[in-house]
């Protein structure tokens, strides 16, 4: 059962968590226990991918059939051009954990392709007379993945808004790649902020949920608070440990580091819960660019965002509020009221301080952020020394991870998760190779494959060739487009 991390006297099921994302106390919902697979390890590491994620989430859909699971999990994973949907790479002594095979090059992918399944089968669980509408801000990543999964689900509609200047044109083309009968994409005026805020605002407006609630819809969103969007995640830790079992890197029971690029604290807390699930890891390694919020918090015990918001070249890890961190305080704490009190400060005063004792609990993470200098260096270097081409996510976890090695001399092995595809950031990977980018963009990525001495994906051929436009709004008029497309 779920129960939310402002208060454990709640008690609910996967379909109802899945559905509402957010408690309504303001908490996030956690599972209430979590099974040690330690023992099954052997049996677990044998297993494909789709079948580990089923063993996975099976131990915590409670009110799903494990039939259910198997068929969710099936049509997501069976539209990746690649089985199992991700690659281990060895770059000399590491191990790149290459998660960028889904439609739109990047990690949600492995979540959010699936998501869209689990809410409209939660939406029958739940006997919910509407259907789901969903509304996503983003940045970039995230909007192109929830509309590619939403995309011809049944009960489910999307509205993705970007801010008019704050997107990559890859980025841009591939939301508009995804415009359906279901799903479809705005430009807003403004940057990401102003975006977000609108959207939120919409989410908290009485009125507007009301009318579309009788229009027949309920409102939902794809961000990575939701659980669904977390256990789906922590398949890959368990998965690629096996692959190092399986072809003899390490024994059965020797310990991984895994150094995860962070934004929200969604990807690297289910490698988290994944150690806490019985995954030999000795440490885990979060990695912040110049957005640092993170790297100073697991220093200090002091999570402030009293600071200035740079916009860097890795973009989905420009985040102040790392939601997800929420999670984990209330995991090292065990203490609703706390976590309360803590985001509640947050809130009030632009930060919170983890007291010392508590800081103990944090002894599995290491922290460290790069500049926007160094992650290029990291870029430049790797491919020059090591042939492989990192965009600039995974850079900083790269970066990361040889602060880490400098500082404890660990010697055991390292898995670097890649967020993202080094051509869906053309522009900050052309530049760190000294290469001058051109006006156009097509043959921007044919350099860059040549470079990387491979073909140009096939997905990107097929979002260069999308020609639409997005209708550029102003906030104001957001609600209006959202009736139109329901309507
Ligand atoms: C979203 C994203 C991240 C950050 O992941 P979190 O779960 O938010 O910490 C890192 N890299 C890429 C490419 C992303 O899209």
């Amino acid at each position: 059962m779920y129960i939310s991390t402002r208060n454990e006297g709640i008690n609910i099921s996967a379909s109802e968590a899945i559905l509402n994302g957010l408690a309504a106390d303001g908490g996030l919902f956690v599972s209430a226990t979590f099974p040690n697979l330690r023992e099954r390890l052997e049996e677990l590491i044998k297993l494909d991918y789709q079948q580990l994620a089923v063993e996975i989430l099976d131990l915590f859909l409670n009110d799903f059939e494990r039939e259910e699971i198997v068929d969710i999990i099936k049509t997501a994973y069976d539209k990746f051009e690649i089985d199992p949907p991700l690659k281990l790479k060895r770059v000399e002594a590491h191990y790149l954990l290459e998660l960028f095979y889904g439609k739109t090059l990047a990690f949600k992918d492995m979540a959010l392709s699936v998501l869209p399944y689990l809410l409209s089968k939660s939406l029958e669980k739940q006997n919910v007379a509407e259907d789901m509408l969903i509304l996503a801000a983003t940045s970039g990543d995230t909007g192109s993945a929830a509309l590619s999964g939403i995309k011809s689900i049944e009960r489910l509609k999307a509205v993705a808004f970007f801010p008019s200047g704050g997107v990559s044109e890859i980025q841009k083309r591939q939301m508009l790649a995804e415009k359906s009968d279901n799903t479809t994409c705005y430009q807003v005026f403004g940057n990401f902020d102003d975006c977000q805020t609108a959207v939120k605002t919409l989410f908290a407006d009485k009125d507007f949920k009301q009318q579309l609630q009788e229009k027949g819809y309920i409102l939902s969103s794809a961000n990575s608070i939701n659980i669904g969007r977390l256990l789906l995640q922590i398949v890959y830790y368990f998965y690629s440990y096996g692959e190092l079992v399986k072809n003899k890197t390490i024994k059965l029971g020797d310990k991984v580091n895994f150094v995860v690029p962070s934004g929200n604290f969604g990807n690297i807390l289910a490698a988290y819960y994944a150690k806490k699930m019985g995954l030999p890891v000795n440490h885990l390694i979060c990695a912040s660019n110049q957005n640092k919020v993170l790297t100073d918090f697991f220093n200090t015990g002091k999570y402030s965002i009293k600071r200035e918001f740079y916009k860097s070249i890795s973009p989905s890890m420009d985040i102040l509020i790392a939601s997800n961190l929420e999670r984990l305080l209330f995991d090292i704490t065990k203490d609703a009221e706390l976590v309360k009190k803590l985001m509640l400060d947050l809130k009030d005063k632009g930060e919170f301080i983890l007291e010392e004792s508590l800081r103990q609990e944090l002894k599995d993470f290491y922290a460290y952020n790069l500049t926007e200098e160094q992650t290029l260096a990291v870029i430049n270097k790797v491919k020059k020394e090591k042939n492989y081409l990192l965009d600039p996510h995974s850079a900083v976890a790269y970066g990361a991870l040889e602060y880490y090695l400098a500082e404890t001399g660990d010697k055991s092995k390292n898995i670097v998760v890649a967020t993202a595809s080094p051509y869906k950031f053309s522009a900050a990977v052309l530049s760190a190779l000294d290469e001058n980018e051109t006006d156009n963009l097509l043959n921007d990525l044919e350099k860059l494959a040549q470079i990387n001495q491979e073909e140009l994906p096939k997905v990107i051929r097929e979002v260069l060739a999308e020609q639409g436009q997005a209708k550029a709004i102003t906030r104001e008029e957001m609600k209006e487009h959202i009736f139109d497309f329901v309507d």
